[in-house]
């Protein structure tokens, strides 16, 4: 499929562009940035967030230009003042801080995150040793470990799987961060099972239906791929995955950039097909305009590479959803029947 609004400069050379579908904005991100702009619609600026709202340079700017105001910390939040938790979630605690200073708080965190914190906290109740595949200081993580800290030990690569030590191998459970490589996932889990050969797994996949979409189509286009561009930030975990995936599966090169500007004229030498994806939290915007750059250089139009379809939504915060209501706002927003995220068909 050729997509018709990226048709530009003529391929006069041969040099395409595989553009990955699904990529960019899940639901989980569409759900926690409206959350943002709503309050802020709503309330009127400031509206402070908790951390990034999503881990991506240029909704965190466009957002502060609005008026959100990013912190750290809740205690940087003046008290009796509005804050948006983000999409990746927050620990018992993050609440308990929250209510003594008499937050007013929006809990943006992903229903997908919600579903592994329940997770954490039902088999912590069981009293089992919860393995929690993820990387150690991600905010995910630290939301997850804060449910049940007595109860959770992190492993982040199979390596480390050597030095979990548990006191029951006859009870334990995994359960993991819901942006990591599917490939590296299992391969950490087949060693912890290796060790203890009773492990439960988690009810449903932790690693989320967002996650997964995105590392399947790069995996089709990577064996084709002389140089793969994952557009995404730095801290952005799926986003980060998606490269490695992509070398993984075959890529010449694979390179995450924030935006046009910081593609490389170097990685385009001699290369005749690039492959081009982005991560969970990123606006379309921000591909568009790498895939104008690329066509600036010669490379002809967009070919859309899908391998599924997603359609799922999540309505938005139930407090915010009420506070919308009250003020009489449009019946989609008040009911929280939400339009599907921006639309990555052509
Ligand atoms: S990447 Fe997955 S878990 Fe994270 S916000 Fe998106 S849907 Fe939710």
């Amino acid at each position: 499929m050729v997509c018709g609004y990226l048709r530009g400069v003529s391929d006069v050379s041969g040099k395409r562009i595989l553009l990955a579908s699904p990529r960019g904005y899940c639901a989980g991100v569409d759900r926690a940035v409206d959350a943002v702009e709503k309050a802020l619609d709503l309330y009127g600026p400031p509206i402070y967030v908790r951390k990034e709202i999503v881990h991506n340079r240029y909704v965190v700017q466009t957002l502060s230009r609005r008026g959100a105001i990013f912190v750290e910390e809740t205690h940087e939040v003046p008290e009796g003042a509005r804050v948006v938790f983000s999409a990746h979630g927050v620990s018992p605690q993050v609440h308990e801080e929250a209510a003594q200073r008499g937050l007013s708080t929006i809990d943006a965190t992903c229903p997908l995150v919600t579903k592994v914190h329940k997770e954490a906290v039902r088999f912590a109740k069981q009293d089992y040793d919860i393995i929690l595949v993820g990387h150690e200081g991600h905010e995910e993580v630290e939301g997850t470990y804060g449910e049940a800290p007595d109860h959770i030990q992190i492993v982040g690569t199979p390596d480390e799987v050597d030095n979990v030590v548990v006191r029951d191998p006859e009870k334990v459970v995994w359960l993991s961060q819901t942006t990591l490589s599917v490939d590296e996932t299992m391969e950490t889990v087949r060693r912890l099972r290796e060790r203890f050969p009773m492990l439960m797994d988690p009810p449903s996949d932790d690693i989320c239906y967002a996650t997964q979409n995105r590392q399947e189509v790069v995996k089709t286009i990577a064996p084709q791929a002389d140089l793969m561009i994952v557009v995404g930030s730095a801290n952005s975990s799926n986003s980060v995955r998606l490269v490695e995936v992509a070398l993984d599966a075959g890529a010449k090169a694979a390179y995450r950039i924030d935006e046009a500007a910081e593609l490389d004229l170097a990685w385009l030498d001699g290369v005749e097909t690039v492959g081009i994806t982005s991560g969970a939290s990123v606006p379309d915007i921000l591909v568009r305009e790498v895939i104008e750059r690329l066509q600036s250089l010669g490379f002809g139009e967009a070919e859309e590479v899908r391998t599924r379809t997603e359609t799922i939504t999540f309505a938005l915060p139930r407090n915010l959803r009420q506070a919308l209501k009250r003020e009489g706002a449009d019946a989609e927003d008040a009911t929280g029947r939400r339009t599907p995220g921006p639309d990555h068909t052509c």
